[in-house]
């Protein structure tokens, strides 16, 4: 038997608890993993919220990501004692997730632990590190290189923000952080980051076409920061669109399009290949400053992941959020 947390279905909508769960109970497949540490994302927040359909289907073990050790192998690529670290593939939404001490998953979605990281450090990393590397993957195949101009990092507080921050300025770019927490600018510009811009300046809807300020974005918030952040990209400046901490419409015109050749890009961590999964995280095992990475950490101890889970839909999370599975 093994403790884990449980999403089921109600009359009214839905319930969260903690359970005690068994193997047998786990879903379908070909390797059986002892979570280490997990993590608690923005879609982890959603997801024990009830605000947002995210869960799939009930009942749900929540957690988006996780890292341990493999327990039993069928699948030849693994075998027991290898260590483990999973993000993405729809894990914590339609098939049971990190938030329990044993996860049964497809050996496909896994990824060796890199070398150079511990688990704990994988998970600081998780899904919001791995996607803010896979937007600055996206900034770079677009042509964005330092020497263009100032980068964008919106929700820079957050934990795709301060990766995405750290990522870019340790690679010879300089951030401008865009945060609506002032008092976190010592801490962003730790980070790296050489300027922060106050969210108030795009919270409220501009014009189509402001000054062209930024060569590259990398944006977490959607919504009108997005609009704004669109109108004030420089000549041929891209945009790495993966978030909505700030809404999901994106109400804009095609002027930045078609006046300025902006490029918006999509990034998405979910079901992103296998190849582009390695590169990004040996990546991040090479080019993240593991001093850097401690200081965007906060352990929760797993009993308290749910009451911490609400700050993060507030926006009061700093950083990134990491559970141990033995506290
Ligand atoms: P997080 O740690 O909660 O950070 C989000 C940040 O956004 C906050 O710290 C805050 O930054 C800013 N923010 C929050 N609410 C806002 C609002 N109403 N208006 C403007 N800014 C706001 O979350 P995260 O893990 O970094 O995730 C950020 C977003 O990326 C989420 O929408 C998440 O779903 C998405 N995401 C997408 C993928 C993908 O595959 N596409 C993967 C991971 C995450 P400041 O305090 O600095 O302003």
């Amino acid at each position: 038997m093994f403790k884990g947390i449980c999403i089921e279905k109600t009359d009214t909508g839905q319930a969260v608890s903690r359970k005690t769960l068994s193997v047998s109970d786990l879903p379908e497949g070909d390797v059986l993993v002892d979570v280490s540490w997990t993590t608690l994302n923005y879609k982890d927040a959603l997801a024990v919220s009830g605000k947002s359909p995210i869960v799939k289907r009930y009942p749900m073990v929540p957690g988006i990501d996780f890292a341990g050790v493999v327990a039993e192998s069928e699948n030849p690529s693994y075998h027991k004692g290898d260590a483990v670290v999973l993000t993405g593939w729809g894990v914590g939404e339609k098939h049971w997730g990190g938030w329990a001490e044993k996860a049964r998953v497809d050996g496909s979605w896994l990824v060796p632990l890199p070398d150079g990281l511990s688990s704990r450090q994988a998970m600081a990393i998780g899904t919001a590190g791995f996607t803010a590397m896979l937007c600055v993957m996206t900034l770079e195949a677009q042509g964005v290189t330092p020497d263009k101009g100032e980068i964008l990092v919106t929700g820079a507080a957050g934990g795709v923000g301060s990766v995405a921050t750290a990522l870019l300025a340790r690679n010879g770019y300089r951030v401008a952080a865009l945060t609506g927490r002032p008092e976190e600018e010592d801490y962003i510009k730790r980070l790296g980051a050489r300027r922060i811009v106050d969210r108030e300046r795009y919270a409220e809807a501009g014009r189509p076409l402001e000054k062209g300020l930024w060569a590259g974005a990398v944006d977490v918030v959607g919504g009108k920061v997005l609009a704004n952040v669109l109108a004030s990209m420089d000549y041929g400046g891209v945009v790495a669109s993966c978030g909505l901490a700030g809404g999901m419409d994106l109400h804009t015109t095609v002027a930045p399009f078609i006046l300025r050749g902006v490029t918006l890009a999509g990034v998405d961590s979910v079901m992103c290949e296998r190849v582009r999964r390695m590169v990004a995280w040996q990546r991040l095992a090479q080019e993240l400053d593991l001093r850097l990475l401690d200081e965007m950490v906060e352990e929760v101890p797993f009993g308290r992941i749910l009451e911490v889970a609400p700050k993060m839909l507030e926006g009061r999370i700093r950083g990134r959020v990491v559970v141990s599975m033995s506290s």
